[in-house]
Parts: structure tokens; sequence; C-alpha cells
């Protein structure tokens, strides 16, 4: 169920009976020049819908598509709120939402979330809130390769431009950071591409979107059972 389709006596009924608010967190941010600039935002979303799929008491509240993609904002097209802005923005979301709901899940696909979430997830705990914050990770290439294509292409097919996928710098991640994180992802990546898109399947990121929805039902069950009143 979606939060922005629920009139307001609908969305207090349900949290009454124990529903929790989930949280998709994305980015507006290059990924190649073949898939588009919300393919973080598709696969939190994609990975909330499930969760609610197996947890009928969660909400699924409108996705958060802007996030800290500060190396990717010299390539057209990102939007970036930074980190700090972003700490603010879930701290104040999830202290108005725990108005409704007895806690709140956030469901990132942007790694480079993961600080300001957890900044975030900290602060509101030390409040006496529950909150819960689940980031999407893989083994695969690091960004706009085989695996956020096969993942794009199981979501929707039609926003991928496979007939203009590249590859880019294939080095391990661990490897490039300093100089990402010091000179922007231009700086190691012409096309923005970490990895290789070449060899992705829908059946692929089908096979990990599964993966991942597994694991986040897994992790979210014990804590919705506890966020029950
Ligand atoms: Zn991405």
């Amino acid at each position: 169920m979606q939060l922005a389709l629920l009139t307001s006596p609908e969305a207090g009924d349900r949290s009454g009976a124990g529903a929790v608010l989930a949280v998709p967190v994305g980015s507006t941010e290059q990924h190649g020049p073949h898939l588009p600039l919300g393919t973080d935002t598709d696969i939190a979303v994609e990975l909330c819908a499930r969760l609610a799929a197996a947890h009928p008491s969660v909400v699924v509240g409108p996705a958060l598509a802007y996030g800290a993609s500060g190396e990717h904002e010299d390539f057209a097209g990102t939007v970036s709120i930074g980190h700090d802005a972003l700490e603010s923005l879930v701290v104040e979301l999830c202290r108005s939402a725990t108005r409704t709901f007895p806690g709140v899940v956030v469901v990132s696909a942007h790694g480079g979330n993961g600080l300001a979430l957890a900044r975030a997830a900290r602060r509101l705990r030390r409040e006496g809130r529950r909150v819960l914050v689940w980031s999407a990770t893989w083994d695969g290439d690091a960004h706009a390769g085989r695996t956020e294509t096969s993942l794009e292409l199981a979501i929707d097919p039609d926003r991928v431009r496979l007939d203009r996928a590249q590859a880019g710098d294939r080095r391990p991640i661990d490897l490039l950071m300093p100089a990402i994180q010091s000179a922007g992802l231009r700086a190691v990546s012409g096309n923005g591409v970490l990895g290789d898109p070449a060899g992705a399947t829908a059946r692929e990121g089908a096979a990990l979107l599964d993966a991942m929805a597994a694991d986040l039902v897994d992790r979210c069950s014990g804590w919705l059972a506890g966020s029950r009143r």
C-alpha cells in the first residue's frame, strides 16, 4: 500500500494496526550513457514494493529521489543535495512520520547516501524513535556496470539504452575511491561508468532483486515485530 494513495483516516487506521512506513531513498545521478538518472531511485522503489508485498503491515511512502551525489556532479543531469541536507531531511521526515507510524524503514539504493543516513539514524534513535536503515549492496561492479544495468533491465527494460552501453573503469572500487572522493568520478571514468555493462540481463537483475529483497524482508521481520504497539 502506498501512503500517497491513502486518506488521512485510512493512514491513521493502518498505523493504529501497527503499520510502519518504508521510505525509498535513491538519487538523481548520472549512470553512464545508457542508464537513466533515476536508476538508484527505481531500485529503492522496487525493493520497497517487494517489502510491502511480503509484509502487508508496511506502507510505502513517496520516494526521496535526491541524495548525496557530489562526486557525480560534473556530469549533466546529476542533482545532489549533499550529505548534510540529506541527513537533516531524513531526520525531519522521520520525526514527522513517527507522529503517525511507530517506525520508519529507510531503504537506500545509493551507496553515497550511507554516511548521512547512518548519522540521521543515530540522531533519531537517541530521540527514542524506531528507525531502520537498510542499504542495497552487491558483489558486482560498482556503478552503471553489469549489475545496475541488469537491475534496471529487470525493473523496466524500456528505460535502458543498451545500444549506448560502454565499459568504464573496471578496477576495484576500493582502489578508485580516494581519487573519486578528492577529484570526482570523472577523474577515473570519462563516461561515468565503473565496471562494464556487457552481459547484463533482466534475468540476472531479477535474481539479484530477489536476493536483496529477501535480505531486506529478513532484516525487517524481527524489527517489525518490535514495532507493533
Ligand atoms: Zn546507482
